[in-house]
């Protein structure tokens, strides 16, 4: 008798985007427990497995039908140059960073034409070469694993192009950023064809509650008193709000309970335009889940 079926998600191992990955997918209900071996995590309340492994590996995983879906950052998803391409599902809104020219201070940039001739180095060879033929550009690439930023002092290359996401390190190696190529964050990444159909609901599933602790995290749900008269005005102050539900209050004719969910940051300065605009009791209310 063969085995049920597994769900299998690849997830960075160790690194910057490792225990946020395992956070998101602990946030949509799934209980990860340590494996006999590092490799393999599972869940203990679904049939799923997590693959723990280096990030470069995760597209050629996702995209070969070895894992059914990955957690990546889409500078290593441009990257990929060999096999068939993972479906993109939703970008996750964390690993946020740039892949960025940059160039010693007193370099005279003025746009991509000044990389004409240069040599760059860099760990994104591919994306850069996309880049550079995009502008009709002709440059040498230097291809470097790590370190990127000392290749300018040792007279490797005389720009680079890493990812950034401070700029504390250019700023200790005395470079500047001159042009952004890529913007990235970490994306949820998933096999043209699932490793065994029977897998498809657990996968809508996951994809769904995925979206919806995303969704949730910067969501707020609003509760205020508002004059009638000024509801539209109110209402489009309210960050990324659809229509909100509109109560009477007992024995007031002019002004209404709304309540909203706003699927955007809510600032102070919000609370206060609202206020301004005549709003009040103003009650911001964090939402723990949303489908
Ligand atoms: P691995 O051992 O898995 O190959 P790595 O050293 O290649 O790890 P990390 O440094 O852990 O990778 O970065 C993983 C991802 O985090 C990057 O590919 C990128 O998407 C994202 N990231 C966010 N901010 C930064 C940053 N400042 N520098 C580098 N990567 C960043
Ligand atoms: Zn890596």
């Amino acid at each position: 008798m063969s085995r049920p079926p597994r769900l299998r998600i690849a997830v960075q191992k160790s690194g910057r985007l490792a225990d946020k990955s395992q956070s998101l997918i602990e946030a949509a209900g799934f209980r990860v427990v340590k494996g006999a071996n590092d490799l393999l995590y599972k869940i203990e309340n679904a049939p799923i497995d997590l693959l723990r492994v280096r990030d470069d590996d995760i597209p050629t995983f996702v995209g070969d039908g070895v894992a059914d879906f990955g957690i990546v950052g889409r500078n290593v998803l441009e990257e990929r140059s060999e096999g068939a391409p993972p479906v993109e599902v939703m970008p996750l809104g964390f690993g946020r960073c740039e892949l960025r020219i940059a160039a010693p201070k007193g370099f005279d940039y003025a746009g991509p034409r000044s990389l004409e001739g240069k040599r760059i180095a860099t760990s994104y060879p591919n994306v850069l070469k996309k880049f550079l033929k995009r502008n009709d550009i002709r440059a040498d690439i230097v291809t470097m694993r790590g370190a990127v930023e000392v290749a300018p002092r040792l007279k490797l290359a005389q720009v680079i192009c890493d990812l950034v996401s401070t700029g504390a390190t250019l700023e200790t190696n005395g470079l500047e950023s001159v042009e952004t190529i890529l913007e990235s964050e970490a994306v949820l990444v998933r096999c043209r064809t699932l490793s065994d159909p029977a897998l498809e609901s657990l996968a809508e599933s996951l994809i769904a509650r995925i979206r919806g602790v995303s969704a949730s995290r910067d969501a707020k749900y609003v509760m205020m008193n508002a004059p009638r008269a000024r509801l539209e005005e109110l209402t489009a102050i309210l960050p990324g709000a659809d229509a909100p539900t509109v109560t009477p209050l007992a024995g007031r004719e002019d002004i209404v309970a709304v309540h909203a969910v706003c699927q955007e940051s809510v600032f102070w300065e919000t609370l206060e335009r609202l206020k301004a605009a005549g709003a009040s009791a103003i009650l911001v209310l964090p939402i723990e889940k949303m489908m």
